[in-house]
């Protein structure tokens, strides 16, 4: 609730015979709409005619009947939810991106972002490139249709193009009879594969697998790429080294608490948080409460460690999207009073610890506190899943000015104070990879506590005002922007 914002989802299908295939797209979407709720859009593979959707606006509203029964029947269709950070929710950033060329058409979604993009985009424009959107996925679509002018075959293209990009791509590529899936070598962004009756489908989360009834196969691994085609499903290698760093954040807020990612449970991720929070930091309380959402598995998980009584203490509007518009600043205390209500008789006269996932910038919070202390609540002591954010991310959100992260500016108990907490206490960093405990040889990221990223970093990389005004690069990952804070 306090931090950052979703990043984007994709979603692909390919099936032995043609049918509704937006359909199926359409609730993969509706599953990961909690990657992006700014645009959404399909792409349909019509033996190899491509026909495309894309606009503002959330999935159920966007991608009506009407749309669906426009898009027609198809073999093969992608799709994608995109979140665009500050200015970039220009529709013309969303995705699907459609690209025509003289060996064909191709429809490209993306989530991650490009460390690089700047410097690409530098390049390719002093060589006569003309870029018509903000998004670092146009760039990709670029370097993928230059290669593909050269290449006998589109993975071969896919594979040269991603060779010249650095950071976070899981991708899903639509020729007129392929459907590629790439993630990049370092895994940061997650990518799945599972199995229909009659085809397979790749979606960012294993939740879209589920809602469209696939079994799951397993997940895409670090510098692989699926190839889809008559021959059925290939693995092949991108080529180069690989070393997984799967974004950690994805555990603690960005994914839904049912999904499985790599291997591990979300849901129990966000438990096994809670638990160490609860080791961590214990303290004499009457009732845990979690910020909807994330922070109600890791609320769950402190309540059944510390033998504290879970209570709802906070409620959530379910109804407010995106285009709930922000009051003025003088009424911004009511913005967080619409979003979330206290529930009086869980809290008054209590003792509450209160869960939440992240604090960037510690407006927000501060809210919180003050509703449950209104609501009665005799203290609040704030347990926070994520270490305190102390560096710019850049592999796909906006937490990327060291200016607004209130960690790099006060101490824990300066913020607690600030926050109007009794307490605070972040997770410890020394522990994530208890939160998540991945196989041997794969380090998750968590350059955005520690500093230490798994990739080259370009200077410059972060984006000048005047690129925040416009949006650009804002790009595939849809803006796994700083959560908003009123
Ligand atoms: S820097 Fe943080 S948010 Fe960005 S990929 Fe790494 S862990 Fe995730």
């Amino acid at each position: 609730m306090s931090g950052i914002h979703e990043e984007c989802g994709v979603f692909g299908v390919v099936c032995g015979r043609r049918q509704n295939v937006a359909d199926t797209v359409f609730y993969g979407l509706y599953a990961l709409q909690h990657r992006g709720q700014e645009s959404c859009g399909i792409a349909v593979n019509d033996d190899g005619y491509l026909r495309c959707y894309k606009q503002a606006g959330l999935v159920g509203e966007v991608l009506s009947p009407p749309v669906r029964a426009a898009l027609g029947e198809g073999n093969m269709a992608v799709g994608h939810v995109r979140y665009g950070t500050t200015g970039g929710s220009d529709v013309r950033n969303a995705q699907p991106i459609m690209v025509n060329h003289k060996n064909g058409r191709m429809a490209l979604v993306h989530n991650g972002n490009i460390a690089n993009a700047r410097q690409l985009r530098a390049e390719l424009e002093e060589k006569g490139a003309i870029f018509h959107t903000a998004s670092d996925t146009e760039i990709i679509a670029y370097l993928i249709t230059r290669e593909r002018l050269k290449s006998d075959c589109i993975e071969e293209a896919v594979r040269r193009a991603v060779r010249r990009l650095q950071g976070a791509y899981s991708l899903i590529v639509m020729s007129p009879t392929k459907l590629i899936a790439v993630r990049d070598p370092h895994a940061f962004r997650p990518l799945c594969c599972g199995k229909t009756e009659d085809g397979y489908i790749v979606a960012s989360e294993s939740c879209a697998l589920d809602a469209v009834g696939a079994a799951f196969v397993r997940d895409i691994r670090a510098g692989e790429m699926l190839v889809f085609d008559r021959k059925g499903p290939r693995s092949l290698t991108l080529g180069g080294k690989c070393r997984p760093t799967p974004c950690i954040f994805e555990y603690i807020y960005f994914a839904r608490p049912d999904s499985v990612l790599d291997g591990i449970s979300v849901h129990e991720a966000r438990k096994r948080a809670g638990a160490i929070l609860a080791k961590a930091y214990p303290v004499q309380a009457d009732v845990v409460v979690g910020v909807p959402d994330s922070g109600i598995d890791a609320a769950l998980g402190y309540a059944q460690a510390s033998h504290i009584p879970y209570g709802v203490g906070l409620v959530k509007n379910k109804y407010i999207g995106r285009t709930f518009i922000e009051p003025a600043s003088s009424l911004r205390e009511n913005a967080v009073r619409i979003k979330l209500n206290a529930v009086k008789s869980a809290v008054a006269g209590k003792r509450v610890v209160l869960i939440d996932d992240s604090i960037v910038r510690g407006t927000t919070i501060g809210r919180i506190v003050r509703l449950l202390k209104e609501a009665g609540a005799k203290q609040v002591h704030l347990r926070v899943t994520a270490p305190p954010f102390l560096f710019p991310c850049h592999y796909g959100t906006d937490i990327d000015s060291k200016e607004n992260l209130i960690a790099c500016k006060y101490s824990a108990e300066e913020i607690a104070k600030i926050a109007g907490a009794d307490s605070l206490g972040y997770f410890p960093l020394g522990k994530l990879n208890r939160l998540a405990p991945f196989p041997r040889g794969v380090r998750a990221c968590r350059a955005c506590f520690d500093g230490k990223y798994p990739t080259r970093v370009f200077e410059g990389g972060k984006r000048d005002k005047f690129e925040q005004k416009l949006g650009m690069f804002s790009g595939g990952q849809g803006g796994n922007t700083a959560k908003e804070e009123q």
